[in-house]
């Protein structure tokens, strides 16, 4: 008898989706943006899908699936 192969998904996240509104007055298009885990961690911004201008963004850790556990790292000094 053959037992068959099953394939099963992990239960991790795979892909997260952020929702961002274009920043620009005059377009402000919403964007869906799927960020695979890699692509997280060098996450700086999209280019909007309407107006095609760069919008410089970040993603918070709390944004994120709990199963990722990455950490990024801010590179912005905040003035204080
Ligand atoms: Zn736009």
């Amino acid at each position: 008898m053959k037992s068959r192969t099953r394939f099963e998904f992990p239960r991790q996240v795979l892909l997260v989706e952020i929702e961002r509104y274009c920043a620009f007055p005059d377009c402000r298009a919403r964007n869906g943006i799927g960020l695979t885990k890699s692509e997280v961690i060098g996450y700086r911004g999209f280019d909007c899908v309407k107006c095609e201008r760069w919008n410089d963004d970040t993603v918070t850790a709390d944004s994120l699936p709990e199963t990722w556990d990455i950490e990024i790292t801010e590179t912005d000094d905040k003035p204080n």
